[in-house]
């Protein structure tokens, strides 16, 4: 899945007693069809070994994706309850490093 600035889709990773799984979540009613599923890496990932100069023409594009740790403490705390972006709530190891950070 590509990376949008504003996602349509949230990505998560389901830790089971017997086997962890992704689950996919499509934020309706944002999806048409044949539109391009998208999700927010900065949501995803810690601190990316490839970040990229993000050209996803979202509005609130945010530029440079490079991992939440790498967002400033406001654009991290857009994420909180979903944030005023509409970026997806945190979840993972991402969650786990905003509270160990005092974020969440
Ligand atoms: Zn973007």
């Amino acid at each position: 899945m590509n990376h949008s600035c504003e996602p349509n889709c949230q990505l998560e990773v389901v830790d089971t007693a017997e086997q962890p799984y992704l689950r996919v979540t499509v934020r309706a009613p944002r999806v048409q069809p044949s539109e391009l599923l998208t999700i927010d890496y900065n949501a995803m990932e810690i601190d990316m070994t490839c970040p990229f100069d993000c050209q996803c023409g979202a509005v609130r594009c945010r530029g440079w994706v490079s991992g939440f740790s790498n967002l400033s403490r406001a654009e991290q705390e857009e994420y909180i309850d979903g944030g005023a972006t509409g970026s997806p709530p945190l979840t993972g190891a991402v969650k786990t490093w905003a509270e160990e950070h005092g974020i969440v």
